[in-house]
């Protein structure tokens, strides 16, 4: 199986290239922030508790995030692959997800990460807050505090995947194209292995 960790901060193109991603090693897209926002319209329980931490650009904490996770991917049997889009995001979950995957004989093939510079990032987050309403991309506050958390609690998942020799940077500013060129090397090169 190919299983790809989309990683990168808020902002830095995870689901636009994901879903290109999907389309051409025709992979399963497994994004948490979709499922938290799939519950939170629908007015679920799980809904309501994550929207009281993505509200405040926290994280939801660990032990509901990977229990949503592994219940989304164990609906999917004889897949090409995984493409995880915002999980891992944290050193747990990220040996959450190896031993899930372990348990399914499988593997993470890699982390390929969008490096975004942070002005960009929020240019972006506001721009499209103003498109597509997403609450949390809308206040500059918020923004600002879920990068922190993203150093903070989740950059260090990067150490986790550069430890296991599985890491790899693409530079997220550019055309679209041009970056997804740049991630189908990564995996190309890394299958070809
Ligand atoms: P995203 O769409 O990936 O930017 O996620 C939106 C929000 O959902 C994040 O700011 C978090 O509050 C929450 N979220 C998404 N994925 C995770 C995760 N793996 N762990 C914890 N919280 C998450």
């Amino acid at each position: 199986m190919l299983n790809i960790v989309l990683f990168g901060p808020p902002g830095s193109g995870k689901g636009t290239q994901a879903a290109k991603l999907v389309e051409k090693y025709g992979l399963v897209h497994l994004s948490t922030g979709d499922i938290f926002r799939a519950n939170i319209k629908n007015e679920t329980e799980l809904g309501k508790l994550a929207k009281s931490y993505i509200d405040k650009g926290l994280l939801v904490p660990d032990e509901v995030t990977i229990h949503i996770l592994q219940s989304e991917a164990d609906k999917y049997t004889g897949v090409n692959g995984f493409i995880f889009d915002g999980f891992p995001r944290t050193i747990q979950q990220a040996e959450a997800l190896d031993a899930y995957l372990a348990a399914r004989n499988t593997s993470v093939t890699m982390m390929l990460s969008l490096e975004v510079d942070e002005e960009e990032l929020k240019r972006r987050l506001l721009l499209r807050g103003k498109e597509s309403g997403r609450a949390d991309d809308q206040n500059p506050a918020i923004i600002e505090q879920r990068i922190a958390v993203y150093h903070r609690d989740t950059a260090p998942a990067k150490e986790y995947y550069t430890r296991q020799g599985k890491y790899r940077a693409v530079n997220g500013v550019g055309a679209i194209d041009h970056i997804f060129a740049l991630l189908c090397a990564e995996i190309d090169t890394a299958s070809a292995k």
